[in-house]
C-alpha cells in the first residue's frame, strides 16, 4: 500500500470525519500524486487486470464495424467526433481505426476525443494513437458539440465512485471508511435514501444497496452532449440490469481479488454497474435507450464469429488456438459473455444502433 496515501486519508478523516465509499475510492484511484490510476499502467499480464480490447483485436474490430454502420445511418456527417471515455492503453480505439480504414470518408471526417485523467495512460495513448491526432480532455464537459458525436466507454462506469447503504435495525445507514481503515456506519441522509428503489426498501437487515450519483451524473453529461450535438453512445461494463442488493465493491491486484481497504493506491477499485440507474438517467435526460443486452449476444450479433473465422483462415495452429480461446473468453456466458452488459443510447436522426433486439 502507498503509505503516503494512507497518511493523506487518515489525516483527512481526522479533520473531516469518516469518508463515504465514493470519497475513499476517488482518493485511492485519483489522488493527483499517489492515486492508483495516476501512477501506473494497470493492464495486461504484468498488470492488475485485463479488459476485452486487451484480450483480442476482434473486440475493437467488430465495434469499428458497428461505428461505421452508425456513421452511415447518421448520413456520414463530416466532421464528426469519436469520443472515448477512459481509453486505457488506446487499444480499442486503435483497433476501431484500423477496422474502419476502408470505409470511404470515415477517417477524413473523424475527430478523436479522449476523456482521460491518468497522465501515465495518456502517454501510452499518445503512442498508440499518435497518427490520428487525438484530443484529450479531463472531463466530458470539454467535448465540443458543433458536430455529431459517437461516444464509447468500455469499463469506464465501473471505475467511477459509488456509495453503499446498509440496512440496519434502525433503517438504512451509509457505509464509511474510518481512520483505522475499517468500515463503519453513519446515518444516511434523505438525499440518499430517497434513491433506494421501492422493491429494495424492505430488504432484510445486513443487506447492502449500492448507488452512484457520479455515474448517473456522467450519463447526464453524455446525454447533454448528445442532445446538443446529435449522435449515439455505446457502453460496455460488468453489472446488472435490475437494481438489486449485494456488496460488489472489489479490489484487483495482479489479477487476483484483494481486500478493498488494504492495498490503497496499489489496487484497482470497482463495483458492478447498475444499468437500471444509468437507463433512468439517460431516459430522464431525453435519450432513446436500446434494450440492454449481454456482451456475448451483442458481439455475436455484430459478427465476431465471422471475424474469428476470417482471422483463423490466415493463422497458424498456435494463433488459431489463441483466437478460439479469446472468442470464448469474450462471449461465453461462463466468462465475460453474460456478466458484461451492453448499453446504447441515442439522440435524434432516427438512429438504430446495430446488435440490439428491436420490438
Ligand atoms: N477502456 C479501457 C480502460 C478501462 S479502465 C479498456 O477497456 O481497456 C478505466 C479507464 O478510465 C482508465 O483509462 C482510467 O484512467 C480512466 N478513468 C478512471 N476514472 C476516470 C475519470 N473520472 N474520468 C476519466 N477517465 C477515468
Amino acid at each position: 500500500m502507498s503509505e503516503a496515501l494512507k497518511d493523506y486519508i487518515t489525516n483527512h478523516i481526522a479533520t473531516h470525519g469518516p469518508m463515504d465509499v465514493g470519497q475513499f475510492m476517488s482518493v485511492a484511484l485519483c489522488h493527483p500524486e499517489h492515486g492508483y490510476y495516476m501512477k501506473q499502467d494497470p493492464f495486461g499480464k504484468e498488470g492488475d487486470f485485463t479488459t476485452a480490447p486487451e484480450i483480442s483485436q476482434m473486440f475493437g474490430e467488430v465495434i469499428g464495424a458497428w461505428i461505421a454502420d452508425l456513421w452511415l445511418q447518421m448520413g456520414k456527417p463530416a466532421p464528426f467526433g469519436l469520443v472515448e471515455c477512459g481509453p486505457g492503453r488506446g487499444t480499442l480505439m486503435a483497433d476501431i481505426m484500423r477496422a474502419t480504414s476502408g470505409v470511404e470518408g470515415f477517417h477524413a471526417a473523424c475527430i478523436i476525443h479522449l476523456i482521460e485523467i491518468s497522465p501515465t495512460l495518456k502517454a501510452i495513448q499518445n503512442t498508440t494513437l499518435k497518427e490520428y491526432e487525438p484530443n484529450w480532455h479531463q472531463s466530458l464537459g470539454a467535448v465540443p458539440t458543433s458536430y455529431p458525436l459517437i461516444i464509447l466507454g468500455n469499463e469506464f462506469f465501473d471505475a467511477l465512485p459509488f456509495r453503499q447503504l446498509v440496512k440496519t435495525p434502525d433503517g438504512w445507514s451509509e457505509r464509511v471508511v474510518t481512520g483505522e481503515m475499517t468500515f463503519g456506519l453513519r446515518p444516511a441522509g434523505p438525499e440518499l435514501t430517497a434513491q433506494i428503489p421501492e422493491h429494495i426498501r424492505g430488504a432484510q437487515e445486513g443487506s447492502i444497496f449500492e448507488l452512484s450519483p457520479t455515474r448517473s451524473a456522467a450519463m447526464e453529461n453524455i446525454a447533454s452532449l448528445l442532445q446538443d450535438a446529435g449522435g449515439a453512445g455505446l457502453f460496455i461494463d460488468y453489472g446488472y440490469e435490475t437494481a438489486a442488493t449485494g456488496d460488489s465493491f472489489q479490489a484487483l491486484k495482479a489479477h487476483g481479488s484483494v481486500s478493498v481497504l488494504e492495498y490503497i493506491g496499489d489496487a484497482d477499485l470497482t463495483s458492478h454497474v447498475n444499468f437500471d440507474a444509468l437507463t433512468q438517467a439517460a431516459k430522464s435526460s431525453g435519450l432513446a435507450v436500446q434494450p440492454i443486452t449481454t456482451q456475448g449476444t451483442f458481439l455475436r450479433a455484430i459478427g465476431i464469429e465471422a471475424r474469428a473465422q476470417y482471422l483463423m483462415k490466415q493463422a497458424n495452429d498456435n494463433q488459431r488456438a489463441d483466437i478460439e480461446s479469446a472468442l470464448k473468453r469474450l462471449c461465453d456466458p461462463a466468462e465475460m459473455g453474460e456478466l458484461f452488459k451492453v448499453f446504447s443510447v441515442s439522440y435524434g436522426q432516427n438512429i438504430k444502433p446495430a446488435g440490439f433486439d428491436y420490438v
